[in-house]
């Protein structure tokens, strides 16, 4: 069946973009954490709309499961195949264009990453206003299908905010949204953002029709050490009414910081250490960092004993500067296969939910059965937008009760489970901690409309419980 299907998709596509051969299909079943491994009949990866659709019908012939893939970078689990699947990859769909600068708009296919898209926009002074530090491997498609939310939250939105509208196909091919090159277009139900956090479970994305704005040519940060979570917290509501431009306000605690230090060499950024950290950053170089320093000394900020204070306004400061934020992902990945959580909690209750997370953490009865360590927690996160972070490295990576407990105490913290990575497979069995019966039905029937024979992806909605295969 495989072999069969394999030479239908190979008179598709070209024999050289089916793959079989375990070795270079592990690269695709794994998922960017380590800590999840599938399986799959193929990996196929189409060069064009035309050659995905055919892929499809092809594999909705043959009855099996489609699994969308675009850079694998995704969090939680959402585009990891199980075994008989078919893996739809996307890295083939890259071209870029037209750019639209009266309109503000891009069109870009599902396979271009986001460094690429960026580059392209930079001749033409433009941007599209989502940034995160999977920049160079990340694509469009799987950025809008996760709805990505990234570093620019606090001022430009998630990317629900950019996608305008897409080209989409059902599980079986046929063409499910066209898109539409217009900025308004309210003509009934917006299928478009339907699409958009959907992970792969309502359609193929293949185009999209994105947002972007004037790219400020230099930017100024300030990286400032403080007492504790709840500090910076403090500090974040003085700016955000100070300095209403603010562009990206983030959060590194302690243990991030030393562990960056450790994973990169790098030197401390301060004097001395602090419980927490605040990265601030605003557009325009030089003329924004004395906006940031004026706002910051206006409100007590630099005069205060407790604080430090680091600031860039180059590029090369500036890029060495928001290293120290960029990289906690990989420095945590360089030290084991971590248990990593992406939560949102109201502003008023993130100090209070660190502290109890922490706690949760390091009682934990648990160890890492390989160097029998307990449990240590990381916190970092996109603060303006209430989006906290959690990485806990020398934790069992097979407990999952440790797992549905940091879950739970974020609900309990009228916190969502998933601020921006996704549900992916990693939470579908949790997601009535966040939505109601009702909720879930309604999310329900609309799977069933679109996919009513639930080929399309294994992600978001708990059909057949799926846990972690590895
Ligand atoms: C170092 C690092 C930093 C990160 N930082 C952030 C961050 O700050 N903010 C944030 O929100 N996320 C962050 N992420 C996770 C983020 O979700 C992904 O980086 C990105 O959004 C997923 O893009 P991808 O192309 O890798 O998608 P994949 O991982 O390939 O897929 C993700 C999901 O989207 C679906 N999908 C992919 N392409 C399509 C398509 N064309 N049509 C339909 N469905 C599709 C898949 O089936 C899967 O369910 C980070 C990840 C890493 C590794």
């Amino acid at each position: 069946m495989t072999q069969a299907l394999a030479e239908r998709l190979a008179g598709v596509v070209g024999p050289d973009h089916v793959l079989v051969d375990p070795a270079v299909v592990e690269g695709y079943v794994r998922d960017w954490t380590g800590r999840w491994r599938g399986d799959c009949a193929l990996v196929v990866r189409p060069a064009d709309e035309g050659q995905t659709a055919a892929v499809l019908a092809e594999v909705a012939a043959a009855g099996l499961r489609v699994v969308v893939q675009g850079g694998n970078t995704g969090l939680v689990a959402g585009g990891v195949p199980e075994a008989g699947d078919v893996l739809l990859s996307t890295t083939r769909l890259t071209r870029i264009g037209p750019v639209n600068p009266v309109a503000g708009t891009v069109v870009a296919e599902a396979g271009v990453t986001l460094a690429a898209l960026q580059d392209f926009l930079r001749p033409h002074g433009l941007e599209l206003p989502v940034d995160l530090a999977a920049r160079e491997s990340c694509t469009v498609g799987g950025m809008a299908a996760t709805n990505a939310g990234g570093i620019r939250v606090l001022q430009q939105g998630m990317m629900r905010s950019q996608v305008l509208s897409v080209d989409a196909l059902t599980v079986d091919g046929r063409p499910l949204v066209r898109m539409h090159p217009l900025v308004k277009d309210n003509t009934g139900y917006s299928l478009s953002a339907l699409l958009v956090g959907s992970e792969g479970t309502l359609g193929v994305i293949t185009r999209l029709l994105l947002r972007v704005v004037a790219r400020s040519a230099s930017r100024a940060v300030v990286l400032l050490g403080l007492p504790g979570v709840q500090a910076a917290v403090d500090v974040l509501a003085e700016m955000r009414v100070r300095v209403p431009q603010l562009r990206a306000a983030e959060l590194v605690d302690d243990a991030c910081l030393r562990l960056v230090l450790a994973a990169t060499g790098e030197p401390d950024p301060l004097p001395r250490r602090h419980p927490a950290h605040l990265v601030l950053e605003l557009a325009d170089g030089p003329a924004g960092l004395d906006r940031l320093l004026t706002a910051l000394a206006g409100a007590g900020v630099t005069d205060d004993p407790l604080i430090d204070l680091a600031a860039a306004d180059d590029a090369a400061g500036v890029r060495r500067l928001w290293g120290y934020r960029d990289r906690i992902t990989e420095s945590v990945s360089a030290f084991g296969v971590p248990h990593k959580f992406d939560l949102s909690v109201p502003a008023a209750r993130t100090a209070e939910f660190v502290e109890r997370c922490g706690a949760l953490v390091r009682e934990w009865p648990t160890r890492d059965p390989l160097s029998g360590r307990s449990p240590r927690p990381f916190f970092f996160g996109h603060l303006g937008d209430g989006n906290v972070h959690v990485n806990i490295l020398d934790a069992d990576p097979r407990d999952d009760a440790l797992d549905d407990a940091v879950l739970t105490l974020a609900a309990q913290h009228d916190g969502s489970i998933s601020a921006e990575h996704g549900i992916g497979r990693a939470k579908a069995h949790l997601l009535r901690l966040n939505r109601t019966g009702d909720e879930v039905a309604a999310m329900l029937a609309v799977k069933r409309a679109l996919d009513p024979d639930g080929r399309l992806g294994r992600a978001l909605l708990p059909f057949d419980g799926a846990r972690r295969p590895g």
